[in-house]
């Protein structure tokens, strides 16, 4: 199986919809309290918050690190900045 199967097979979803997904904790976006609370805060929809504001994004497949998980990973950085695979 395909790394792109697998996490179509956990999130239940395709890969292409790119919906933000923590698959660390396997949460998505809009099931994140504090992205909630940012995205009310900001006037706008929870997945497009994510989408525009949070650094670790990634549009390809829509996988991001929530704060919990990213600190947790011990914050990763690169000089052209630090997507979740
Ligand atoms: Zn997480």
């Amino acid at each position: 199986m395909s790394e792109d199967n697998f996490f179509s097979a956990i999130t239940g979803r395709s890969a292409l919809s790119a919906k933000p997904f923590c698959p660390s904790c396997e949460r998505d976006g809009s099931d994140i309290q504090e992205y909630i609370n940012m995205a009310h805060a900001e006037d706008v929809e929870v997945d497009d918050y994510i989408r525009q504001e949070e650094g670790t994004f990634n549009h390809a497949n829509g996988h991001f690190l929530c704060t919990v998980c990213y600190v947790k990973a011990g914050m990763p950085s690169s000089p052209h900045g630090w997507t979740c695979p």
